[in-house]
């Protein structure tokens, strides 16, 4: 059976103080009622370490929220899936849509971004999701479909075992819309059949298929019923340990 995962993405939110101590409040209330799923936490590159010290990693995983497209050398400000691993981090986000939009990343080198990850030993968490632009022109299934081929369908059937993808409509980004659940698992059930496609049925079987965009506590319970949704990638109710714990109970 695939793995069900709450995954929290943190941003650019919380000085080191501040997210040591929400990971802690984390850590101790996931140790005392446990989840029903694996549960990650995706922080900024500076609190990595610190937090890789006292996280109860078969609890709670931990992972970066990016890493570079190259693999060490004179690229300045830029930190290595070599570096991140280093730290005691397990996964990386890669392909989020505000990277793609705002720090231009491409299929290409979101590309190279997965290769350095997996030959770090990394778990990639990677998105994929359309524009309401495109949702509107009916073009979310051929944006999806672009996305994988462009960055993970080259990876051999081992390699894209160890992915999770996480399908993010980007108009529900941090906008309080959320997909209807139907509407998350027309998209979910057409992901899992190119991957069928592309790999077997029973790679598509075994593949984790996040929903983000908007989810929380409330609407978690219906997202996570359909049978093609296999937990959330959360970005702005993973910030508090009850809205994040509020998410992972939808599990139970
Ligand atoms: C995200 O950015 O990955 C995300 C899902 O954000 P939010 O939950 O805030 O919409």
């Amino acid at each position: 059976m695939r793995k069900k995962i709450v995954a929290g993405n943190w941003k650019m939110n919380m000085n080191l103080q501040d997210g040591i101590a929400l990971a802690k409040e984390l850590n101790e209330t996931l140790k005392a009622d446990k989840p029903n799923c694996g549960v990650v936490i995706c922080t900024p590159f500076i609190h990595l370490a610190s937090i890789a010290q006292f996280l109860d990693q078969d609890i709670i995983g931990l992972g970066a929220e990016n890493c570079a497209d190259k693999e060490k050398g004179a690229f300045t400000g830029e930190v290595s899936a070599e570096m991140v691993k280093s730290t005691g981090a397990q996964y990386v986000i890669l392909g989020h849509s505000e990277r793609r939009e705002y720090y231009k990343e491409t299929p290409e080198i979101l590309k190279e971004k997965v290769l350095l990850a997996q030959k770090n030993d990394l778990k990639v968490i990677f998105c994929i999701g359309e524009s309401l632009e495109e949702r509107e022109a009916g073009k979310q299934n051929e944006v999806v479909k672009a996305e994988l081929e462009g960055s993970v369908f080259n990876l051999s059937e081992e390699d894209f075992r160890k992915i999770v993808i996480a399908y993010e409509p980007i108009w529900a980004i941090g906008t309080g819309k959320t997909a209807t659940a139907e509407q998350a698992e027309e998209i979910h059930a057409y992901i899992r059949s190119i991957i069928a496609e592309k790999y077997g049925q029973a790679v598509a079987d075994d593949t984790t298929i996040l929903y983000g965009g908007s989810c929380k506590a409330s609407n978690a319970p219906e997202l996570f019923a359909k049978p093609d949704i296999d937990g959330g990638l959360i970005g702005g109710a993973s910030l508090k340990a009850a809205d994040f714990k509020g998410i992972i109970d939808a599990w139970k």
